[in-house]
């Protein structure tokens, strides 16, 4: 009966909007919004817009409701379900940012008491899982952007507020994600001081008596170390291009460290394996400040495991948890992005973000991309991409069928 009267109140415009997002037609919606007094409503089911636009994953519309002052808390779902729930359903990491930066509540549960990030679980968008879980709120990052104590500047400028708590709840761990993050993100300058409030992090993290998260704590470790590794890089870069210069004042262009860097992560031995990420993340385990913990312990039983897999694949699980075997995506080979837009246009086996991915990875690439073009005209793709690099053996005797 409730359910009847409330939406007999929805006027035209209202059910006209409803049935725009409905069929994503974001267009006709944002022109529609106009004649509109209120953006907070809800329909007979007790969905708000927000939470309508939200379940289609349209992150265009849901900025625009954000922007015209959706209420993120309106909710008369009858099974409890928030925008939030109804995002980590539609798989948008993108929305689940946008929410969660409007200041939407991740521990709300629904009727059968289930978080937003535990139906993203339930449904197997991990990305969403680790988005949620990541999330940190940007006024959680305001106090570094202040002076403390003997401090006379803060660690973050104030104006890179935003900057930085993009760069922090950033769910992909790769090493060169980070890097490349740092340098768009305009983060390259103050790098010292990223490290050590990362560093800071960590260890206020771990100092709290309630709601300690080991596993945050452990990221802002990882973090720290990884922008570490960059101010070592770009020393080692400035020292060898003092040499070349020899006196003269070194013209540092401040992204050639950071692709001196990225080459260092990316460059393979001969059986295909990243030495040096794996060197320095074991080494980064290592130095974790606490020992009596979960995420440490667990993380040295599996370094020390036989047939231990890549240290970056235990320390992302580690972090985000296992994502079970329902993992048919493709990364990115450059940055470990998931699900790339782009692909080796040779080969067509290898994935890349953008043409920049493709370009840094080119030097690694080029030994096995016709390697790997031969391999996908005698029809093998799919086993190539899932078995590494093939030898020539198996190679011949792919083609062999072929021509048989
Ligand atoms: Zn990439
Ligand atoms: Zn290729």
């Amino acid at each position: 009966m409730a359910a009847d009267s409330k939406s007999s109140q929805l006027d035209d415009i209202q059910k006209l909007l409803l049935e725009r997002i409905a069929k994503n037609d974001t267009s006709g919606f944002t022109q529609l919004l106009t004649q509109l007094k209120d953006v907070n409503f809800v329909d007979d089911t007790g969905m708000s817009l927000l939470a309508h636009a939200s379940f289609k994953g349209n992150k265009e519309a849901v900025q625009i409701l954000l922007d015209m002052g959706a209420d993120v808390h309106l909710n008369q779902h009858g099974a409890d379900y928030t925008p939030l729930h109804f995002a980590a359903l539609s798989g948008s990491t993108d929305v689940c940012r946008q929410l969660l930066d409007a200041g939407i509540n991740p521990s709300s549960i629904n009727s059968v008491s289930r978080t937003a990030s535990q139906m993203a679980a339930f449904v197997g968008n991990h990305a969403c899982v680790e988005t949620i879980n990541n999330y940190i709120t940007r006024s959680g990052l305001e106090y570094y952007t202040q002076a403390h104590g003997q401090q006379t500047e803060p660690l973050i400028p104030p104006a890179l507020l935003s900057a930085f708590h993009t760069f922090v709840i950033e769910i992909n761990l790769h090493p060169v994600r980070i890097a490349l993050n740092a340098q768009s993100l305009g983060l390259l300058r103050i790098l010292s001081n990223l490290r050590k409030t990362l560093a800071l992090m960590c260890e206020k993290e771990m100092q709290k008596t309630h709601d300690m998260n080991e596993l945050l704590a452990f990221k802002f470790h990882y973090q720290g170390w990884i922008v570490a590794e960059l101010i070592r890089c770009e020393e080692q870069f400035k020292a060898q291009h003092k040499e070349k210069t020899a006196g003269g004042e070194p013209e540092v262009n401040k992204n050639d460290f950071i692709e001196l860097f990225v080459k260092r992560v990316l460059k393979e031995n001969k059986q295909g394996q990243l030495d040096y990420v794996e060197y320095t993340l074991r080494e980064c385990a290592r130095e974790f400040p606490v020992r009596e913990c979960t995420i440490f312990r667990q993380i040295a039983t599996q370094f020390g495991g036989k047939d231990a897999p890549p240290a970056l694949v235990i320390l992302r699980n580690a972090i985000n948890g296992m994502r079970g075997f329902v993992d048919e995506t493709s990364y990115c080979s450059t940055c470990g992005q998931e699900k790339p837009d782009k692909k080796c246009s040779k080969c067509k086996a290898v994935q890349y973000c953008d043409r920049e991915c493709q370009r840094l990875h080119w030097f690694m690439h080029k030994k096995s991309c016709a390697r790997l073009l031969a391999a996908s005209l005698a029809g093998a793709t799919t086993q190539v991409q899932s078995k590494g690099p093939i030898d020539t053996s198996e190679l011949q005797e792919q083609l062999s069928k072929l021509s048989a």
